[in-house]
């Protein structure tokens, strides 16, 4: 294949602790990801099955391919990452055959995580009527190959989403992305945490309350939290190419031209 087509495999360096919050999603993620990989012998000792695959939902920016990449380097397996979309344009009139080789280099390259992000573009309930029957196919061969995975596994699927009401249910059911896990946005708590994450390495001004920004971002995504951020570090920079500390105004400033991502009637 062409080095456009090439399925790349990666080993990610986000560590759990890059990621503010979401630890409920955290331990699902260990649960349905690392334990099969590193410690399948607890599922033997109980008698079940581990889990097959994670289906990540929610708003976009909110940490859905962070979490991906944490658990798979958790985990020490590889990690391929796919863009739904991609699986149509980079192999015009072969995605079936990019769902085959995506498979395959895992198979290979084993232990590995496959994520799949927008996985909604790849498999989209079928027989809905506006497509010339090529993502049925595409479907059609992600369901196979979800089925042909070997016990005990040492490839785990994660997909994510924003739009899980226009999946194909077939692809949740038993033995499929049948932990279906939801990433809400940000809390309060958790944007506080976000703030703490983003702002680990900056040098900060005793002025800065980040409890009170965090007070201050309902409706902002771990992305706006960290655009805001990095915005506040280059206003400093911009006022004064020396400067060596952040101040609470130009996270303020900042504030106001990072708008936040979610309505705030959608929060909680
Ligand atoms: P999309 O649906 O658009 O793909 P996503 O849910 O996959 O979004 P990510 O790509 O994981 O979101 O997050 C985008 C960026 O936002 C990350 O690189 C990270 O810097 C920041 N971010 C999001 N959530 C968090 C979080 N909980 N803690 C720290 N950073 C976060």
């Amino acid at each position: 294949p062409s080095a456009l087509r090439e399925v790349l495999v990666e080993v990610p360096n986000v560590k759990w602790d890059d990621i503010g919050g979401l630890e409920e999603v955290k331990q699902e993620l260990k649960e349905a990801v690392e334990w099969p990989l590193k410690h399948k012998e607890v599922f033997e000792r109980m008698g079940i099955r581990p889990p097959r695959g994670v289906l990540l939902f929610g708003p976009p920016g909110t940490g859905k391919t962070l979490l991906a990449k944490a658990v798979a380097n958790e985990s020490e397996a590889n990690f391929i990452s796919v863009k739904g979309p991609e699986i149509f344009s980079k192999w015009v009139g072969e995605s079936e055959k990019a769902i085959r080789e995506i498979f395959r280099k895992a198979r290979q390259t084993a232990p590995t995580v496959i994520f799949f992000d927008e996985i909604d573009s790849i498999a989209p309930r079928r027989g809905s009527g506006h497509d010339s029957g090529v993502t049925e196919k595409v479907v059609n061969q992600l369901l196979t190959e979800l089925d042909g995975l070997e016990e005990p596994k040492d490839v785990v699927v994660i997909a994510a989403t924003n739009r899980p009401d226009i999946l194909d249910p077939a692809l949740l059911r038993p033995g499929r992305l049948d932990r279906i896990v939801f990433v809400p946005a940000p809390d309060k708590k958790t944007r506080l945490s976000i703030f703490k994450v983003h702002t680990k390495n900056m040098p900060l001004a005793e002025d800065v309350d980040l409890e009170k920004l965090a007070e201050k971002t309902e409706g902002y995504t771990g992305a706006d939290i960290e655009a805001i951020c990095r915005e506040a570090a280059m206003l400093a920079l911009r006022e004064n190419m020396k400067a060596d500390k952040v101040e609470m105004r130009h996270f303020e400033e900042a504030l106001k031209k990072i708008r936040p991502s979610i309505n705030k009637e959608d929060v909680e």
